[in-house]
């Protein structure tokens, strides 16, 4: 203790006297106690936190404001509580260059457990001016302050953070779906706090969410939207139902579904059932339906082709332009010259059937169709036809034996086999030539009446164009 007067600060800070300026900060002059914080502030020494900690709770609002920037200068995770204390201070001062210091300095502190420490605290003491900033700590390259800002977010309960919260979600959930790498902490943090702060406040902010570019992020607007009780909400569902993503409109709908909503038998009714993608109950809700159809006809799977097509016939409605969409409505129907007529057009379509088509039929079918348009191809059918004649016999008049002979002398012809060799025929159970059988009994497929594609190994198997039975395993 300073035996002669008032300790003088500015020798003590050029002697470096760290000790003696600590020993001034309990001086009972307010200005001593001032200079000597303001000395210590650069120096960031550790030993003197404490005791600025203790002049926080000081009656003199300049002494606390002192301290406060002695510590703020500082910075790590010793100064986040009494900063975070300092934010709670009568004096509009103190809380000023405490709020500069926690949201300039400690949230961007290069120690990432000041930073938690932080986030952490500005939650506990549920700091309304903490929102903007901890929205900005969501994004910390620290999954740790990550949590602790989101836990926050959630308890703080501005629905401010909802947007936010639902973008860093979908991000999280698309880097789990395409990497394999997320966060699950974060992921999980994120989704309870959205449980927390997604209620009837938030509608308005789920609404901007549905506006967002990234389809993920529309989902869990619809989705978070959908839990909401609310008559608002249903009217938001309803404007989703023709969102570009299908995923967003199947969403809504069944988010529809959930909130007690009932389709109406119109325009809207129709997009209701389409984003379902029950087809049917969409053409019931007349002529607006037909557009409907028409975009997610060339899109469909085979089997719900035939499902749309039923509502497009039940409309009276058929193809105008020669396009893919034509195409594919006259494939559908198996009507292969207004098919061929499409022209171009119908060329990817009809190469999707002969590629893929479950019904071997109708792949000979599309591939004479391409050959009618110019585009013969060497697969699936080495020689279409061969194939063709075949059927054609099957399908012809006379009894299964007349149907025999008549195949026989033509795959004669064709040089299939060679009945003066002694060979014989062996044919699959639906009638259809299948195998040579030579002189010395080995067996062998006739392929060009079959048709072929590559197995799971890229080896050619066989099938019976006429009843779909695989011909190699047995020949
Ligand atoms: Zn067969």
């Amino acid at each position: 203790m300073p035996l002669f007067g008032p300790p003088n600060i500015a020798q003590l800070e050029a002697k470096r006297d760290i000790q003696g300026l600590i020993k001034a900060l309990s001086y009972k002059d307010p200005s001593v106690k001032i200079a000597a914080a303001d000395a210590l502030g650069p120096v960031g020494d550790p030993m003197a936190v404490e005791p600025l900690a203790e002049l926080i709770r000081d009656q003199d609002a300049g002494v606390r404001r002192a301290a406060v920037r002695a510590l703020s200068a500082r910075g790590g995770v010793r100064v986040v509580e009494p900063l975070i204390a300092a934010l709670q201070d009568s004096d509009p001062g103190v809380r000023d260059i405490a709020a500069q210091a926690i949201y300039r300095r400690l949230m961007t502190d290069p120690d990432q457990d000041a930073r938690r420490e932080t986030v952490t605290a500005l939650g506990r003491i549920k700091a309304a001016d903490a929102v903007e900033p901890l929205i900005k700590s969501i994004a910390d390259p620290d999954e740790t302050v990550r949590v602790a800002a989101v836990r926050s977010l959630a308890s703080i309960g501005d629905v401010a953070a909802v947007t936010p919260l639902v973008v860093m979600l979908a991000r999280e959930q698309y880097r789990a779906k395409t990497t394999g790498r997320s966060s699950l902490a974060v992921e999980r943090a994120a989704g309870q706090a959205l449980d927390v702060l997604c209620n009837e406040n938030a509608i308005d902010a789920l609404q901007a969410a549905l506006g967002h570019d990234d389809s993920e992020v529309r989902e869990l607007a619809v989705k978070r939207l959908a839990r909401i009780e609310s008559p608002l909400v249903a009217r938001m569902l309803e404007s989703r139902l023709n969102d570009e993503s299908p995923i967003i409109r199947r969403s809504a709908a069944r988010g529809l579904a959930e909130v007690g909503w009932k389709p109406p038998a119109d325009e809207t009714g129709a997009h209701y059932w389409a984003a379902l993608r029950d087809w049917r109950r969409c053409a019931e809700c007349g002529p607006s339906a037909v557009p409907l159809l028409v975009a997610a006809f060339p899109r469909a799977q085979a089997l719900e082709r035939l499902d749309i097509l039923a509502a497009l016939v039940s409309l009276g409605w058929e193809p105008t332009e020669q396009d893919a969409t034509a195409a594919t409505y006259w494939a559908t129907q198996s009507n292969w010259d207004k098919c061929v007529a499409v022209g171009a057009p119908a060329v990817p379509v009809l190469d999707g059937i002969v590629g893929s088509d479950p019904r071997w039929r109708e792949r000979v079918e599309a591939a004479a169709a391409l050959k009618a348009l110019g585009e013969e191809r060497t697969a699936p059918f080495a020689r279409l036809e061969l194939v063709q004649h075949a059927l054609g016999v099957l399908d012809g008049e006379g009894t299964d034996e007349e149907k025999r002979a008549l195949l026989t002398t033509f795959l004669a012809e064709e040089h299939q086999y060679e009945p003066s060799a002694k060979q014989k025929l062996d044919w699959c159970q639906c009638g259809y030539p299948s195998t040579r059988i030579r002189k010395d009994g080995r067996r062998e497929l006739i392929t060009d009446v079959l048709g072929f594609e590559p197995d799971a190994s890229g080896a050619p198997a066989y099938f019976c164009p006429n009843c779909n039975a695989s011909r190699s395993a047995t020949a």
